[in-house]
């Protein structure tokens, strides 16, 4: 075993045990809490050995890079079975002129924050799939929670504003190729994670009031996993507890 899988091996079973832990702790159970690896900035080596280690959902945030790690990693099917089973999730923002390359790839897409946005996945997953693509609606939480210190810049981190989800959800189930998976959110700068995720559930289930279908709730990052899935977090995004730090890479 190298180095680097052993690390990988250990940070992975050291991250799942705090995901169980965090689901016993809210009463609920650990197998309900899917671990999504968040391989941003690290090679497509480090997905494959993570695929063998059985990582079944992995995330990336650009295109740019997520495109050619996924052919990569696609390309050592042959020697690495698992490969093929991979999940890949798109969580970063998403620009229109990105969505054709996106659909091909990725399995679901948690960036969802505009009806111009769903238009165009629909099309592309209408010209470049045989089967419905997965689509999670990323809420801003800012209007809900107190923020403290300095004012982060505007759409930083992109989101529709929690009075239009419900219109957006129904612009996602009237596109013949897209599926409500549900919600995605990040905790706001600031904010007590907590309350954010607090805040979130309460829209998670007022959206499946209406699209019972809607069921994910894609939260919770290396910081502030444990808060989310006490609110509920079906999916938590993790990177920096898995991969290790990216300080000295681009993000
Ligand atoms: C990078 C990223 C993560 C993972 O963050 P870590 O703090 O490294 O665990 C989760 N979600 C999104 C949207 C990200 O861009």
């Amino acid at each position: 075993m190298t180095a680097r899988r052993a690390e990988l091996a250990a940070n992975r079973v050291a991250v799942l045990e705090r995901i169980a832990a965090a689901a016993r702790l809210a009463g609920r159970e650990p197998a309900d809490v899917t671990l999504i690896a968040v391989t941003k900035t690290f090679p497509a080596d480090d997905v494959v050995t993570l695929a063998d280690l059985g990582q079944r959902d992995v995330a990336e945030n650009r295109d740019q890079e997520a495109a050619g790690k996924a052919a990569a990693v696609a390309a050592a099917a042959p020697d690495h079975p698992a490969v093929a089973g991979l999940r890949w999730h798109f969580v970063g923002q998403l620009q229109r002129n990105k969505v054709a390359s996106v659909v091909q790839y990725a399995d679901v897409v948690h960036s969802v924050d505009r009806a111009r946005l769903v238009t165009a996945l629909d099309t592309a997953a209408a010209r470049h799939r045989d089967r419905p693509l997965e689509v999670l609606l990323q809420v801003d939480l800012r209007p809900l929670v107190a923020v403290t210190g300095p004012a982060p810049s505007i759409g930083e981190r992109g989101g529709v504003l929690p009075d239009d989800l419900l219109a957006l959800a129904g612009t996602v189930t009237r596109s013949d190729n897209l599926q409500l998976g549900g919600l995605m959110a990040v905790a706001p700068l600031g904010a007590n994670p907590a309350e954010a995720f607090a805040r979130l559930a309460d829209l998670a289930e007022r959206l499946r009031g209406e699209f019972p279908q809607a069921r994910i709730i894609s939260a919770g990052m290396s910081g502030d996993a444990d808060a989310a899935i006490a609110y509920g977090a079906t999916h938590v995004r993790i990177g920096t507890a898995l991969l290790g730090g990216r300080s000295a890479r681009l993000m």
